[in-house]
């Protein structure tokens, strides 16, 4: 039987990103958020971006995305899970849990663009576009509005029933559909956790986060030298860093992904200190050949792993 009601269209929407493996999924209005516009007007004057110059060019479409995507309704937000079951072994020289795998950029994208395919065909003519941790997007403030959690104090989304260790991606369409209740109570209640576990003091009281000092910024966005009064306090974190997750009690509820191209190269879990500190480019291309590990290409990280050792 056709489907041609608005909850129908965003029924089916949820049912297909289900079957895609999604672990969430929600719908917001597209239009202008009020809301996040002072927010990110003073963070970017604080100088909180750093060097990540990108983050100040397309204020308004950051904020609106029918200056992203013409004629656009609906705000689709998706959750993917990466959360893995065996974390690195060698303590000193640690990557982010989400990089373990393949880049997941190209895995979720191409999640996105099967679902808009069914959408097509299944629905009709529907244009949009899909993003997945791309800059012009506030994928947080989306995800909440569409009631998918609430942004904790280290300013990551955090769902209930699965913690914080996920992807987060959008797809913005020309189609009205019916929407979901933003998500309204932050459950953070009195825990400060990750404000006090952050090794270089980078979440502050009002619940962002200075980003020009978070690990995650200096290991792979700071393309110059990494400042020295970060010396000794990176905890030997040398791509992103997960502290503030790992401390998060929500994440007790983490349950392992079930996503093959996630899976880490053989050799990346058992490396030890050694293993880094003498990290040659052909390793590093052999266990990162589709990671976004490479993103920092060979000599970002022999950075990193030097500032750590030295
Ligand atoms: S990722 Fe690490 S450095 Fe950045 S805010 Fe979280 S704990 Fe602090
Ligand atoms: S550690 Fe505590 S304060 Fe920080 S995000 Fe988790 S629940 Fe919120």
């Amino acid at each position: 039987m056709a489907i041609i009601t608005k909850e129908e269209y965003s029924g089916f929407i949820k049912e297909q990103a289900k079957r895609l493996g999604f672990l969430a999924c929600g719908i917001a209005k597209a239009e202008f958020l009020e809301r996040e516009a002072p927010r990110l007007e003073t963070w970017l004057e604080n100088g909180y971006h750093g060097k990540m110059q990108y983050m100040e060019n397309h204020f308004d479409k950051r904020l609106d995305p029918t200056l992203l995507v013409d004629g656009a309704k609906s705000v689709i937000s998706l959750s993917y899970n990466y959360f893995p079951e065996k974390t690195q072994k060698a303590e000193e020289y640690k990557i982010s849990k989400y990089a373990y795998g393949q880049d997941y950029h190209h895995v979720i994208k191409d999640k996105l663009k099967e679902l808009l395919q069914l959408i097509n065909d299944e629905i009709g003519e529907v244009s949009g576009r899909c993003f997945v941790d791309s800059a012009p997007v506030l994928e947080r403030a989306w995800a909440e509005k569409s009631g998918l959690g609430w942004n904790g104090k280290h300013s990551l989304l955090i769902q209930k029933q699965q913690g914080s260790f996920f992807f987060l991606a959008e797809l913005i369409i020309d189609l009205e559909l019916t929407y979901d209740h933003p998500f309204t109570t932050d459950h953070c209640g009195e825990c400060t956790r990750c404000i006090d576990a952050c090794p270089t003091q980078a979440i502050l009281p009002d619940n962002t986060v200075d980003g020009s000092k978070c690990i995650s910024y200096l290991t792979i966005e700071l393309k110059d030298a990494i400042p020295t009064n970060f010396k000794d306090k990176t905890e030997g974190w040398m791509f992103g860093c997960d502290v503030c997750q790992d401390v998060c009690p929500w994440n007790r509820f983490s349950k392992p992904h079930s996503e093959p191209l996630f899976s880490p190269h053989e050799n990346l879990l058992d490396m030890k200190a050694r293993d880094w500190q003498e990290l040659t480019q052909e390793t590093f291309s052999k266990v990162f050949k589709k990671s976004a590990v490479k993103r920092t290409k060979f000599s970002g990280l022999q950075r990193n792993i030097k500032f750590i050792q030295e």
